[in-house]
């Protein structure tokens, strides 16, 4: 049965469960490779919480010598702004507020508890609004709705703190206002734990969907990415009857560079033309690693010429100094295949008809540009002005 008496303790158990909970997932997730940022910071919060609640049920009044729950209020309240702020990447003010928390904190000695509780509100409404400003800003930059929960929790305080304040002065009782603080506090308490989860849950996804499209190696695209990323355009190319082009590359003898510089040095190498291709290409143009040295393009709206015009670009850069890799310079050249579809076209027959222009690239030679058109079937190539590249 919940009554008056021990209302306290079962607020007390709720208040627990949420710590223990929430500091266990934290003790998980501080093990990760890529710990989320102001988890330090928001751990130390959520134990300081708990202190304070504890402190909180063991003292029997406000009657005691020193106001602890008011100094516990301020602190916590502070705290809750340093790890909102740290998550953020906002160090600015902490200083200032820390000043104003500890004065605040330390006035407890010199105040009544009346006069002391009108500085609890008005202090730690204030923490909160500057733990809410700077998590709403972070939610709102980082679109994520974890951070936007706990900016929810700040406005809360801010007016429950605001509505106590206004009864206090209405009905002149202290404790039902001090009561009405203590269940704002524990809502937005509440809140905090929900909202910092969320907003590491979502960072973690949004993470994991990154590992899925992105190469490690180049952090270009990987296929998937492609899929996603090209997406939109190829259904707009289809609504407007646009051409789509793509120009498959490979790097010439790849191999043999391995067996010669070693493998590390093959990385960098295949870095470095990644480079060199989102060097060259527009911002609408996809480009994706697809195999190992081996890179698609997609260039929405671009004609067959538009996209001959970069693909010998792209193989005079590669192919013309030699690459700087360690200090050493290597020479490599690039085959690339180009093809071209007109209106509606699918990813993989693009692919596919880059796939059989490069190809024939390697047939006549590597170190030059061949094309198909997608339809009909019809060969073009151009090499090296001097040399054939093998
Ligand atoms: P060509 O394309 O001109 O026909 O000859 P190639 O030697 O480049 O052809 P192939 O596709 O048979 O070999 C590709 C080589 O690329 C095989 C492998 O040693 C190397 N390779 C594949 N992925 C990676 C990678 O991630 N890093 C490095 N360093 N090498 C890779
Ligand atoms: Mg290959
Ligand atoms: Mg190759």
């Amino acid at each position: 049965m919940i009554f008056t008496e021990n209302l306290a303790y079962i607020h007390y158990g709720l208040v627990l469960a949420l710590t223990c909970a929430q500091l266990l997932i934290l003790y998980f997730l501080s093990d990760s490779a890529n710990p989320p940022r102001g988890l330090g910071l928001f751990t130390v919060y959520f134990m300081a919480a708990l202190m304070g609640w504890i402190l909180f049920t063991l003292q029997p009044g406000r009657d005691a010598l020193l106001d602890v729950p008011a100094i516990v209020a301020l602190a916590t309240g502070y705290l809750l702004y340093l790890a909102c702020a740290q998550r953020a990447g906002i160090p600015r003010g902490r200083y200032l507020l820390g000043a104003l928390c500890l004065a605040a904190c330390l006035s407890a000695f010199y105040f009544p508890p009346s006069q002391m509780f009108a500085i609890q509100l008005g202090g730690t409404a204030g923490l909160w609004a500057a733990a809410g400003a700077v998590s709403g800003y972070r939610g709102w930059t980082q679109r994520n709705v974890g951070d936007a929960i706990i900016a929810l929790a700040g406005l809360l305080v801010v007016a429950g703190h605001l509505e106590a304040w206004l009864g206090w002065q209405r009905e002149s009782d202290l404790s039902r206002a001090q009561a009405d603080a203590i269940g704002v506090h524990s809502a937005a308490y509440a809140l905090v734990v929900v909202g910092f989860l969320a907003s590491v849950l979502l960072e973690y996804q949004r993470h994991l969907t990154h590992l899925a499209t992105e190469d490690p190696l180049t952090r270009l695209l990987n296929r998937r990415g492609l899929e996603d990323a090209i997406y939109v355009s190829l259904a707009s190319a289809s609504r407007h009857n646009l051409n789509t082009s793509a120009i498959k590359l490979d790097i010439d003898h790849f191999k043999q560079v391995n067996d010669s510089f070693g493998h590390d040095t093959g990385d960098q190498l295949i870095q470095q033309v990644a480079q060199v291709l989102q060097r060259l290409c527009r911002a609408s143009d996809v480009v994706a690693r697809v195999g190992g040295e081996e890179f698609l393009l997609v260039l929405p709206n671009t004609d067959r010429d538009g996209a001959r015009v970069l693909a010998e670009r792209i193989r005079g850069a590669i192919g013309g100094d030699a690459l700087l890799v360690d200090g050493q310079r290597i020479a490599i050249t690039a085959s690339l295949g180009v093809t071209t579809a007109e209106g509606e076209v699918d990813l993989d027959s693009l692919a596919r008809e880059a796939d059989r222009a490069l190809y024939q690239a390697k047939r006549e030679g590597r170190n030059r540009v061949a094309t198909v058109d997608n339809r009909p079937q019809h060969f073009r190539s151009t090499g090296p002005v001097t040399g054939d590249g093998n």
